[in-house]
């Protein structure tokens, strides 16, 4: 018997396991609501994802190789001293990524059906499909018109608000919501966000997370993020990052305003039955630097690997025990990473004072080595014993000056 995938949402998550899939022969059917959809997103990826998912150079807008930390009392360090020269930050813009690596799924044999997943019947038998209902939009009209699929295994890669996380009861996470303002600035004042992204910390900008200015492809986009979900606090944190750069964004004009929620940890059932969650929809976004995209694509190409491995390429249907093969090599591979991210947070973004602490420690080259290496190549490389033990009496050193370990 022939296996038959769905893969519901066409983000970073859903063609990169699409496209494997197809690769490997599987029947794969792609669901996308929005052919054209622009993920309010700030676009910033690493080096690593660009070779893993053989990314052009045209998906690139710009390369980063300047990144400034700004303290809450405005103090700047330069970040970007250990960058080699092939090295840098890759700013994109999301309707370009994502539509480049959907087209390229289909490519390979991926079958996209431009339609909104609305409901799933769940088989009771394990060995009975599932049925996708969706509204076909393949004709133009608003409303689309209903149809259903049947498949054996479902990937839920459906972003933040997913449908396929209700549909399996998945459970609940915690977000935080971020919002940004993207401004194309006069010509002078662009020039100096040419290959420079600006990171700002401090209570008027977010009181648990980074405030940002990412160059993009003719414009800037300034956003912020906060658990704290509150309208008006959310207006008045944006408006605190505006203030902060205002010299820099002077004669800007806004030409769109966006938010969407970030997750902040897994759920608490990413597998169910032969349903997979993964990337935002599974919760795979980091802590500290809320990263998301590499994370999702990878998520979703290590839960479509092993999908093709036990079902032997397509000729036998996955079971449970088989899908969540992919969540235990997922937590083993990356379980340390979200831990220390996690960690970092809650020692440095906890008032101004230990703020100021890791902003002071960002300006030591080997945390800035340390940074960037499991930044850009995801792995994180133990640094040899005494720069490690010199790092660790850094941040000390620099968690007392602030007087940051205060109750
Ligand atoms: C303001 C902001 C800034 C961010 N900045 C960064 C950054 O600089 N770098 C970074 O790495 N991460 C960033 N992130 C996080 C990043 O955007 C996400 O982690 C990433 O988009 C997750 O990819 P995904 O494929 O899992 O989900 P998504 O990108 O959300 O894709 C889900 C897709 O599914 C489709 N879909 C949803 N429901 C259905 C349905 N029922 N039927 C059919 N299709 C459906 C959607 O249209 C969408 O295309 C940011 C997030 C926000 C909100």
């Amino acid at each position: 018997m022939a296996l038959r995938v769905a893969v519901v949402g066409s983000g970073p998550a859903g063609s990169s396991a699409a496209e494997t899939l197809a690769k490997a022969g599987i029947e794969t059917y792609l669901f996308e609501r929005k052919l054209d959809n622009a993920k309010p997103c700030g676009g910033a990826i690493p080096l690593c994802m660009v070779s893993e998912f053989d990314l052009p150079p045209h998906i690139i807008d710009r390369q980063v190789r300047k990144m400034k930390m700004i303290s809450p009392s405005n103090i700047e360090v330069n970040i970007g001293h250990t960058l080699k020269s092939d090295e840098y930050i890759g700013m994109c813009r999301r309707e370009v990524l994502d539509g480049f690596l959907r087209e390229r799924a289909a490519g390979f044999g991926a079958n996209l059906i431009n339609g909104t997943v609305f409901k799933m019947d769940i088989p009771e038998n394990p060995s009975k499909p599932y049925t996708l209902h969706y509204a076909d939009l393949s004709n133009g009209g608003p409303e689309g018109i209903a149809k259903t699929l049947s498949v054996d295994v479902v990937i839920g890669a459906d972003g933040a608000n997913s449908r396929i996380a209700k549909e399996i009861d998945a459970g609940d996470y915690n977000y935080a919501i971020a919002f940004q303002e993207r401004i194309r600035l006069p010509e002078d004042k662009m020039a100096y966000y040419n290959d420079l992204a600006e990171m700002y910390v401090g209570d008027d900008v977010s009181p648990d997370f980074y405030a940002w200015v990412f160059p993009k492809y003719d414009h800037v986009a300034v956003g912020t993020g906060t658990m704290k979900i509150n309208k008006e606090k959310i207006r008045q944190l944006q408006a605190g990052i505006r203030t902060r750069a205002a010299a820099k964004l002077e004669g800007g004009e806004i030409i769109k305003v966006e938010a969407h929620p970030i997750p902040e940890h897994p759920r608490p059932r990413r597998v169910v039955g032969r349903v997979a969650l993964v990337g935002d929809a599974a919760g795979t976004v980091t802590k500290s630097s809320g990263e998301g995209i590499y994370f999702a694509a990878k998520s979703a190409r290590m839960c479509a690997e092993t999908i093709v491995e036990f079902s032997n390429n397509g000729q036998r249907i996955p079971t449970e025990a088989d899908l969540k093969v992919y969540l235990k090599r997922w937590d083993q591979r990356y379980g340390m990473t979200y831990l220390v991210l996690d960690l970092l947070q809650r020692v440095f973004y906890r008032s101004d004072a230990t703020r100021e602490a890791f902003v002071e420690m960002c300006e030591d080259i080997d945390v800035q080595r340390l940074t960037f290496d499991s930044y850009l190549y995801k792995t994180v490389v133990p640094a040899n014993p005494l720069v490690q033990l010199k790092i660790t009496a850094k941040t000390i050193g620099s968690l007392l000056r602030g007087n940051a370990l205060a109750p």
